[in-house]
């Protein structure tokens, strides 16, 4: 039996599996920085493509897919799925236990902490939080779509295989 106070997360384990969940419509330099600084923290990461049945696509999710594929062809570390269950769900398909996600100012930290929250009790996942890094602060999916829509330049937004 486990002392008190020790759980799932205290205990060693050898691999260490994190789920980054999102709608990554597109996918920006803000979250290729999330992805690439939790390389150094966990062996493995599953980019969690969420179908979500409310929030109306711009790319088509296939299309976001292959290019996050192709943006991580060369890091055997990162894998890219997409997903139409509950993130705790996906995540114990993976036999994963922690969330990896990103803040960017004090508007997304109420958001996250509920999400975590309710991740930790539905299924004992823990869910680490990185700062944005300060150049990719005022970046967004929904800025990259509205510069797209009219036809504006998106490099400075997106990763090198977007452009
Ligand atoms: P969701 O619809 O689940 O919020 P997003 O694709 O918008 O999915 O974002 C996925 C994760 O990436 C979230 O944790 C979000 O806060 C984070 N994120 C988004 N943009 C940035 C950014 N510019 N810098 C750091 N993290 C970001």
């Amino acid at each position: 039996e486990l002392p008190s106070g020790t759980n799932e997360h205290t205990k060693r384990t050898t691999m260490k599996k994190a789920i980054f969940p999102g709608s990554f419509d597109p996918f920006t330099l803000g979250h290729y920085d999330i992805v690439n600084r939790g390389l150094a923290l966990f062996d493995e990461i599953i980019i969690g493509i969420g179908r979500n049945s409310t929030k109306k696509d711009t790319f088509p999710i296939r299309e976001r897919e292959e290019a996050i594929r192709k943006i991580f062809k060369d890091e055997p570390r990162i894998r890219v799925e997409i997903y139409d269950c509950l993130t705790v769900d996906f995540a114990k398909q993976h036999d994963a236990k922690f969330i990896l996600r990103g803040i960017r100012c004090v508007e997304d930290f109420e958001y996250e902490r509920n999400m975590a929250e309710a991740n930790r009790q539905l299924g004992d996942l823990e869910t680490i939080i990185l700062y944005t890094h300060p150049e990719y602060a005022h970046i967004s999916s929904t800025l990259v779509r509205d510069l797209y829509a009219y036809g504006k330049d998106v490099t400075a937004f997106v990763p090198n295989e977007l452009r």
